[in-house]
């Protein structure tokens, strides 16, 4: 397959600011975009179908598995989440770049099939951190951060599996450092 655009995999526990990040990445760097993943969590305020996710049923969703249509996917918290493989393929076979806005699971998975993406893992300056960005938040409930803040755990065990790793202490810095790491990787293809 012709493969000209860079894949990258920005990962990290969930609250750390991969959104903010990659929204933000988007919209200074045109030639990239982030791929839209297929979910059964339940649309929030916030949510766009087909925009920042494409909202499937369960049943929905394994059928897509069963048809092979995953890149990737992960059970993250009792919901799944999927990247659907062709837009990823067809968006690189254009000589474009892409990012997997995903968790972590997922990631080691993309890792392991497309030895040639890049990862980079976003961590918090520390866990207290992470938690007051879940609260302040206000999307998800209580118990919902409980287990987000429980799935981090195990995520940050896994950052030694990146390329990279980079601290979202100040936003601005985060960012500019991984337009560097995109810019080195798209010299060194
Ligand atoms: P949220 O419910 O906050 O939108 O997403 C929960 C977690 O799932 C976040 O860490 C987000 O990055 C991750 N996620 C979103 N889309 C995908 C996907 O397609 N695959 C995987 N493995 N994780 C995803």
């Amino acid at each position: 397959m012709k493969n000209n655009g860079r894949l990258f995999v920005i990962s990290g526990p969930s609250g750390v600011g991969k959104g903010t990040i990659c929204k933000q990445l988007v919209e200074r760097n045109k030639n990239i975009s982030v791929s839209v993943s297929a979910t059964t969590r339940k649309p929030r305020t916030e949510d766009a179908e087909g925009v920042t996710y494409y909202f499937k049923t369960e049943a929905e969703f394994k059928q897509m598995i069963d048809d092979g249509k995953f890149l990737e996917w992960a059970n993250y918290n009792g919901n799944y989440y999927g990247t659907p493989g062709d837009a990823v393929d067809e968006r690189l076979s254009k000589g474009l770049d892409i990012i997997l806005e995903i968790e972590a699971q997922g990631a080691l998975n993309v890792m392991k099939k497309r030895p040639d993406a890049v990862s980079i893992f976003v961590v918090p300056p520390d866990t207290e951190t992470l938690y007051q960005r879940l609260k302040n938040r206000g999307s998800e409930s209580p118990e919902e951060i409980e287990e987000r803040l429980k799935a981090a755990e195990w995520e940050l065990s896994q950052k030694e599996n990146y390329d990279y790793i980079v601290v979202n202490d100040c936003l601005d810095e985060a960012i500019a450092k991984i337009e560097n790491i995109i810019k080195d990787e798209k010299e060194n293809i």
